[in-house]
């Protein structure tokens, strides 16, 4: 019995098919399916994409409920086509136990909306002194497979080192927060000409590079997989180009924002600019679009990073670091690679569904292709569609776009996850966890 059937969907924005969605897979592609009972959605000029799949959220359960939690987070991630997301570990107590993981594990099963897998701690409460049970968080139910200290770096080169060796036993992967602690002290803004003159603390390029150069050589020393969060500067693009080129197990992500924003829009001294790593350069900017597009970057990462009104609405050197993204990632795309013509539809699918899910091993059939047989996980996208970005038109607990009163392209009209509609008609639907 089929249960949906998609109707004039452009399959990567190919020629316009119908989709057929039976018990949880893909069942038919083709033109003119019979609908039988199936109930049928009118697809007409949209973008049919596998759901896509973010190496980089924040969703603040346990802890932090009055910034988000895994329900609200879910369904922000459901909004903006993801069916998987990661959850990062520095949540309060910090997933550094298989008791923690397999709770953040359960809240994701429970919410429905998109498949939660938890990122482990590498170190215990992120302390950086000592190694977390990474084991214990790889046997557990949760099958952790992607451990970091994300929010702080693994600075020790010693445990760094353990680290990388310890996860090669179950192939899991180490996701490194580049950020030299020292050259970065008290640090705001991008270390430049700006910094000097708006009189804030300079977070120099210098202190990401040369965490990301002693850890791509780290990763080759002892043949482990290192995963660079968030890149952010035109080096180290060319660090990673260079690791790639002799052939180590090196990925790397850039976020959204870091391909549209640059550090000018601090001049504003609105904290909604604030960031880490922090906005940079335009020169920054190009580096990261070539290397997404020539396959450098593997994968566009949201950092989805909710904070409270008052973490946020204070003056500068006070507020949070952080920009909410999973619901504007897609668009943001579109705009700086897509209509820019630096990546086809396919790529994107790449760098935003296979690439990253392929990097976590995450299970669930995330990362797939459209094709008969496939778990129905999938967007469908109006990339003709623009529209304002309003901070309220959110499912997230918090409202800290960069993005406010910005016209971006592209709207979400669908996602399925599991061949369930998540979202329909741009609006979240019942699930049932
Ligand atoms: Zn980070």
């Amino acid at each position: 019995m089929t249960d949906y059937v998609i109707r004039g969907a452009r399959v990567l924005g190919g020629e316009p098919t119908d989709i057929a969605l039976s018990g949880g897979v893909i069942e038919a592609i083709g033109a003119g399916l019979d609908a039988g009972g199936a109930t049928e959605v009118d697809a007409r000029g949209l973008i049919a994409l596998p759901g896509l799949v973010d190496l980089h959220t924040h969703l603040r359960e346990p802890g932090r409920e009055d910034a988000e939690t895994v329900l609200t987070g879910s369904q922000a991630a459901a909004r903006g086509g993801f069916t998987c997301v990661h959850a990062m570990a520095n949540t309060d107590p910090v997933a550094d136990t298989a008791g923690v993981v397999e709770q953040v594990w359960r809240l994701g099963r429970e919410s429905g909306y998109c498949d939660v897998q938890p990122v482990g701690a590498v170190t215990v409460g992120l302390g950086g002194t000592q190694l977390a049970e990474l084991g214990a968080m790889a046997d557990s139910a949760a099958t952790v497979r992607v451990f970091s200290d994300d929010g702080k770096c693994v600075w020790d080169p010693v445990l760094m080192r353990r680290a990388l060796e310890y996860v090669k036993a179950f192939g899991g992967v180490i996701a490194q927060h580049a950020q030299e602690p020292r050259l970065t002290e008290n640090a705001q803004m991008n270390e430049g000409v700006l910094s000097g003159e708006l009189g804030l603390p300079g977070w120099p390029a210098v202190a990401e590079e040369s965490i990301i150069a002693r850890d791509v050589l780290l990763a080759a020393h002892v043949g482990s997989r290192l995963h660079v969060c968030h890149l952010s500067t035109r080096g180290s693009v060319e660090i990673v180009r260079w690791a790639k080129s002799k052939g180590w197990d090196v990925t790397a992500e850039v976020t959204p924002h870091h391909l549209l924003l640059t550090d000018d829009l601090v001049r504003s001294y609105d904290p909604i600019y604030k960031v880490n790593p922090p906005l940079r350069t335009a020169d920054d900017v190009q580096a990261v679009r070539e290397g997404l597009a020539d396959g450098t970057i593997d994968v566009v990462a949201t950092d989805h990073a909710p904070h409270p009104m008052e973490d946020k609405e204070c003056e500068w050197s006070a507020a949070a670091f952080g920009m909410i993204g999973l619901e504007t990632a897609l668009s943001v795309v579109q705009q700086t690679m897509v209509d820019t013509g630096l990546l086809s539809w396919e790529q994107v699918v790449d760098r935003m569904s296979a690439a990253p899910a392929k990097i976590s091993g995450a299970g669930g059939g995330h990362g797939r292709p459209l094709a008969v047989g496939e778990p129905a996980h999938l967007v469908l996208y109006d990339a003709d569609a623009t529209r304002v970005v309003a901070p309220d038109d959110t499912a997230s607990l918090s409202r800290n776009t960069p993005y406010s009163g910005r016209e971006l392209p592209g709207r979400v009209v669908a996602t399925f996850l599991r061949g369930v509609p998540t979202v329909l008609d741009g609006t979240l639907q019942e699930v049932n966890g």
